[in-house]
């Protein structure tokens, strides 16, 4: 019998004989680990910096000629990489708006690692569960059911197809595909407050991120129709084209909700493409006290949002759905022999996911998607959705009560923006101080807060979107921004 384990005759990466115990043994304590880990998660710093050394070492570290052991890497996953991550799994993490993941999707990811599927196309069952997924992402929607859809990287990605298929989608707009869109004078718009990725997707769609026009917003944050209105008529009578409105539901810095309702009715009677992202306020319609207010959002022709935000999957998770799915797979869709359809075996099923985006191979995020809507129910997210916000409304009350920090925003959602009163200060001066208070906080370890700008001024924002976050994390927010600004006061920085 030939040798499989010399390297002249086998060129397979596999364990050979009581390898696959030895790996199996480091695979169990890799999974025993990482589960006592999730569960010490409140013992733990929020987050900590990487030390210089280990800094150092993946700077300086050349690439492997000769293997190493397998234990070797899990030691220096445990020492250089897990006590030195973003944070976003623990409770005291508020910064940016960041899903907290969960033990049920980690095993999903697991699964999918070992199965390797690539999604691009064909027929198997993976592919089957991504459709299965993306019938239910239109169900919980409110899309018709002849919606099309595709997981994605994340809404960034999602915002940037739908801006492809919105332009695609105008009169003669599938020539663009060849002539490219240059000579088409195509504007749309978006609210002042949207998320900076629809700019990026008009510049990448190649229409020039000037082709977004900025809509000014009302006192609260959410789009001024009327003036979306005016801007459309300018852009008309100076000759150019709007195809596009994009609508906000839950936007980025303070979780506003633009008025979908009247945007819709707008891009309907103006016979615009109408697109929202949802990135993560769209989930909010698991809640039924958030259902109404994203109603519209099903009405829409296309909708981007995260399944890595606040349905907790693990990175990344990203989900574009389109009312019509002809249109969707018209932008996207090739003819290629190495690709070609069949009626039946492996290359029948199609149409295929790489139809409907710029992927050709494509990952199963759908398993982690499928696990986490199976085992926790809609209910159970709609439920913790409802806690998030009412953490924030905890959390705002509390800012309102303290006598030095003043709240910025209305509470639409989960996202509170608030700041230290800036007595005896210039405005700018208030800027810095507020943000080296958030640096501060979050070297301390104790709560990771991050920034964003309201009306000119920086201010302190905590995105509740973490499951196990509670009262008593933003109450150690709170107490820690008071103790780290008195620590500055009195000049002890
Ligand atoms: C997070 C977010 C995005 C970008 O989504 P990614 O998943 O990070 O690519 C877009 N829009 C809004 C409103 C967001 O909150």
């Amino acid at each position: 019998m030939a040798d499989r384990s010399s390297p002249i005759l086998s060129s397979s990466l596999d364990p050979v004989g009581e390898q696959w115990d030895d790996l199996r043994r480091v695979g169990h304590e890799m999974l025993d680990e990482m589960f006592d880990n999730l569960m010490t998660l409140r013992e733990q710093r929020v987050w900590q910096p990487l030390p210089d050394t280990i800094r150092e070492g993946f700077r300086h570290t050349d690439v492997p000629r000769e293997g190493q052991d397998v234990h070797a890497f899990a030691k220096a996953f445990r020492e250089e990489v897990l006590p030195y991550s973003v944070g976003n799994r623990h409770p005291g993490f508020m910064g940016w708006v960041h899903g907290g993941g969960t033990p049920v999707g980690m095993l999903a990811e697991m699964l999918a690692g070992g199965l390797n599927a690539n999604l691009g196309g064909r027929d198997h069952a993976p592919v089957e569960v991504e459709r299965m997924v993306l019938r239910w992402a239109v169900a919980l929607m409110g899309m018709p059911d002849t919606a099309s859809g595709i997981l994605v990287t994340g809404s960034s990605m999602a915002n940037f197809i739908a801006v492809i298929v919105a332009s695609r989608a105008v009169e003669g707009g599938l020539a663009l595909r060849n002539s490219g869109v240059g000579l088409r004078p195509l504007v749309g718009y978006a609210a002042t407050s949207a998320h900076g990725c629809v700019s990026r997707a008009f510049d990448l769609a190649g229409l020039g991120s000037e082709a977004l026009r900025l809509v000014p917003v009302d006192k609260d944050f959410r789009m001024d129709t009327a003036a979306l209105q005016e801007m459309i008529a300018a852009d008309r009578k100076a000759g150019r084209e709007p195809f596009l409105v994009v609508g906000t539901a839950g936007t980025v810095d303070v979780g506003a909700i633009d008025p979908l309702d009247e945007i819709g009715a707008i891009a309907r009677e103006e016979k615009l493409w109408f697109h929202v992202d949802g990135a993560f306020g769209a989930l909010a319609r698991l809640s039924e006290r958030f259902a109404a207010s994203l109603a519209t959002i099903g009405q829409a022709d296309s909708l981007a949002f995260d399944f890595h935000k606040w349905a907790q999957v693990p990175y990344d998770a990203g989900c574009i759905l389109v009312r019509d799915a002809q249109k969707h797979a018209a932008a996207f869709a090739q003819n290629l022999n190495y690709l070609s359809r069949e009626d039946r075996g492996l290359a029948a099923g199609a149409p295929w996911f790489c139809d409907f985006g710029p992927d050709l191979s494509r990952g199963f995020r759908a398993l982690k998607v499928w696990a986490t809507l199976s085992v926790y129910g809609t209910q159970r997210l709609g439920h913790m959705v409802e806690r998030c916000c009412d953490v924030a409304q905890y959390l705002a009350a509390r800012v309102d009560r303290e006598p030095t920090l003043e709240l910025m925003a209305p509470v639409t959602l989960d996202i509170v923006c608030f700041r230290l009163v800036a007595t005896g200060m210039t405005d700018e001066d208030a800027d810095v101080f507020n943000g080296e208070i958030v640096k501060d906080v979050q070297e301390s370890g104790l709560a990771a807060p991050s920034t964003t700008r309201i009306n000119g001024r920086l201010v302190i924002r905590a995105a509740i979107v973490n499951h196990r976050t509670q009262e008593e994390d933003v109450d150690r927010l709170v107490d820690t921004v008071l103790a780290c600004a008195e620590r500055r006061r009195s000049g002890g920085a």
